[in-house]
């Protein structure tokens, strides 16, 4: 019988690559084999960093179905499951197949620019913003119809599970990730008499398309911002955001609860990087 594959990825740093070295010697022993270039035979990929270095994980191995489990080494760690303490336990509930899978929804934009379209997906996030700090002005439609000019440093849509990321320091609320929406976050949202925006976040239900149409002024230059990843585009005329098909699977383990998770990240600081 052929062994099983696992995909060890890491951001590189010294405390992960230490904690890579143990966890391969680790799988090996318990009769897994590890590859570090993503395979498709690959039954669980495993992310030795914080959420940084799952995000990137993500988007170098192109949203895979295969699962993902994530050990932290001293970050944040909202999306990664265990520590590295806890390696042996991990390998013991694994193959005993006590998980359960957490599914993510992601992010997609559709950008129609200079005649040409683009896409984009994001598991957190996706911006749309000006280049180099410039105010930018963006017609915004929900459901096909005309809802307001926004005004101000850009427009953020979270995912729920980017809820808790960048959508969450600009004032955005904690969407617990068994909800089914969209969240709309401005940025910097200028509300004067010259200028009317939202300035609270928007809740959107799933199936609500919601289409952004830039306004030009001096500059013809859209930034698309996906997980932290800037992508310039000239001439946009109009870019629909909505959920996207694809999924994320996270392993999740006995222990795991979101609110908790919360609480452990957010309030109580002698936990937070555990
Ligand atoms: P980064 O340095 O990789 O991440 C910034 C911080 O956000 C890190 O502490 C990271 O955790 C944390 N984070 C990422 N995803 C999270 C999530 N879903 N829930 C809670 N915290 C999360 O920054 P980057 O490479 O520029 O962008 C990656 C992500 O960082 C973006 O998708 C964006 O949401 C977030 N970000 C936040 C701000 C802000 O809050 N002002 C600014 C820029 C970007 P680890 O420490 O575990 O890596």
């Amino acid at each position: 019988m052929s062994k099983k594959v696992i995909t060890v990825f890491t951001n590189g740093m010294e405390t992960s690559e230490k904690i890579v070295k143990l966890l391969c010697s680790k799988l090996e022993r318990s009769g897994f084999s590890v590859v570090s270039e993503f395979s498709p035979d690959s039954e669980l990929i495993m992310c030795i960093g914080g959420d940084g270095a799952f995000l990137a994980a993500v988007h170098e191995f192109d949203f895979p179905s295969v699962p993902f489990v994530g050990i932290n080494t001293g970050h944040l760690g909202f999306f990664q499951e265990i520590s590295p303490s806890q390696i042996d336990l991990f390998i013991e509930n694994y193959k005993r197949r006590k998980f359960h899978i957490q599914h993510l929804k992601t992010v997609k934009a559709c950008i129609a620019h200079d005649g040409e379209s683009a896409e984009h997906v994001g598991l957190n996030e996706i911006i749309v913003k000006g280049r180099a700090s410039t105010a930018i002005h963006l017609n915004i439609s929900i459901g096909g119809s005309f809802i307001e000019y926004f005004s101000g440093d850009g427009i953020l849509v979270a995912t729920p599970a980017g809820s808790t990321a960048y959508n969450y320091s600009l004032g955005g609320s904690i969407v617990d990730p068994r909800l089914n929406l969209l969240q709309i976050t401005p940025i910097a949202p200028m509300n004067t008499t010259a200028y009317r925006s939202f300035t609270s976040s928007i809740l959107l239900p799933a199936d609500l398309s919601f289409e952004v149409a830039p306004d030009y002024g001096d500059s013809h230059d859209i930034v698309i911002c996906v997980d932290g990843a800037e992508y310039m585009y000239e001439t946009v005329s109009h870019i629909n955001i909505c959920f996207s098909e694809t999924l994320i699977n996270l392993a999740r383990f006995e222990s795991y609860d979101f609110w908790n998770k919360v609480k452990a990240k957010f309030l109580d600081s002698a936990v937070a990087g555990k």
